[in-house]
């Protein structure tokens, strides 16, 4: 299994107030210190509005000297330098998200949806000024997340390079237990300094180190529209077995969300917009709770192996409007496989589970017993192969396939010599695994 796989990082951010013992003077120091750094930021932004810079090391390179010297930040100008490209960065990639729409709703006909679309076009970073504080993220080069040596009241302190040069501020933090937890466990990359409703606190990005696990098979999943997870243990050298499949429905999910989209019609229909705004966001969070909570029992059953995400990319394309489907069509909407598939890796890393996504092309037309892409779907969940006329569950057949790629050799192939369901308990047992709709085809 000397596959390269990706692992991500582990990291996480914590917010930790200031402590509310922290003097006037010091208050005052990081008002003018975050003002100044504000400032280096909008400095940056409207170069980046004026030279159309990318963001690049050359483009920071240019600039430097000048920015330094108006913003009288020191090197401290590098930081903003970082904020202002990711501010232009994902104004960027909204804005261009935000054309495409407007070019499909004008070849469309759309009135309604380009005028809505027209009127929200996202705004260049500081359109309205200076209004707000923007937060730099200081890494070590210019602050620390430190215990605290002398102060007794308080176990942390975060210690600031100011605007005077060699001076630094300590700052003492009020950190709650499952802070004290996680600074002790994590290592500090980086934090802000922000205000919200009159009060400082820093934003902290921890990095974890969690331990490989190590991995003794690999785990295919394959994610459904019709059902939310199928996953297949796979096991170098050994047989399928019952106890290797599993599917995870998202049937809580679809009836929350469905219930949610019934009142907000009714709501609609009654024109109660402020019971309308309020639940404005409810969908986005219901559908993240439920993706979080599959993600963490993907990870939690994963131990001991690797996970391989297959990545349905092309099922969305391929189903463009006026295709005839246009209940499937609805359904692919709102599906967010891409969500999933982040959510998946993050916990598995969490739990040092290594874990790739694949792409997933041809995984669910190709037949995991004799490699042939001859092959059709009886119905939505039942697969055959013309060529070895295997019969298998169309999910389960699809997480074969994308698992067996970080296989040293595809051994649930092996059938290929012996048509027969040699060693694959999952052939002959689909009919157990497929209560709900029985078929002709499944008795094997
Ligand atoms: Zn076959």
């Amino acid at each position: 299994m000397a596959r390269r796989v990706v692992k991500l990082q582990v990291i996480k951010t914590v917010r930790i107030p200031v402590h509310y013992a922290v003097t006037r003077r010091k208050l005052s120091i990081l008002d003018s210190l975050t003002a100044r750094t504000t400032y280096g930021v909008w400095l940056w932004s409207e170069l980046f509005k004026e030279h159309k810079l990318k963001g690049s090391y050359t483009d920071r390179a240019r600039f430097y000297g000048q920015v330094k010297r108006e913003a009288k930040l020191g090197t401290m100008v590098q930081c903003c330098f970082d904020t202002a490209a990711w501010m232009w960065s994902s104004h960027r990639e909204l804005h261009r998200a935000w054309r495409r729409n407007v070019v499909i709703a004008r070849r469309e006909g759309d009135k309604k949806w380009l005028r809505k679309l027209l009127r929200r076009e996202p705004q260049e970073p500081f359109t309205n000024g200076m209004q707000r504080k923007v937060p730099i993220w200081f890494d070590n080069r210019f602050g620390a997340i430190e215990k605290s040596k002398h102060l007794k009241l308080c176990p942390y302190v975060a210690r600031v390079s100011t605007l005077r040069r060699g001076v630094k501020l300590t700052i003492p933090l009020n950190p709650a237990q499952y802070h004290l937890d996680l600074l002790k466990s994590g290592t500090m990359k980086s934090f802000q300094l922000v205000k919200r409703d009159g009060k400082y606190c820093v934003h902290v990005k921890l990095e974890f180190h969690v331990p490989d696990q190590s991995v003794h098979a690999v785990r295919g999943i394959d994610l459904g529209v019709k059902r939310s997870i199928a996953s297949v243990m796979l096991k170098p050298n050994q047989p399928l077995r019952s106890s290797d499949f599993a599917i995870q429905t998202d049937g809580l999910k679809r009836d929350r969300l469905n219930r949610l989209e019934k009142r907000t019609a009714e709501l609609q229909q009654a024109r109660k917009w402020e019971p309308l705004k309020r639940i404005r966001h409810k969908r986005l969070h219901v559908g993240e709770y439920y993706d979080r909570l599959a993600a963490k029992q993907v990870a939690a059953t994963s131990q001991n192996s690797i996970v391989v995400v297959g990545y349905p990319k092309e099922i969305k394309y391929k189903n463009f409007k006026g295709n005839d489907k246009p209940r499937l069509r609805k359904v692919l909407a709102h599906w967010t496989y891409g969500r999933q598939i982040r959510y998946i890796q993050e916990e598995c890393a969490k739990l040092g589970i290594p874990s790739k996504a694949s792409d997933e092309r041809w995984s669910s037309r190709t037949c995991h017993r004799c490699g042939s892409r001859h092959t059709e779907r009886i119905t939505q969940s039942v697969f055959h192969c013309w060529n070895c006329e295997l019969i298998y569950n169309a999910d389960y057949n699809g997480s074969i396939n994308i698992g067996s790629r970080l296989l040293p050799k595809a051994t649930t192939r092996q059938a290929r010599d012996d048509l027969a369901y040699t060693g694959d308990e999952q052939a002959r047992e689909i009919v157990a695994c497929e209560p709900r709709s029985p078929h002709p085809f499944m008795g094997g």
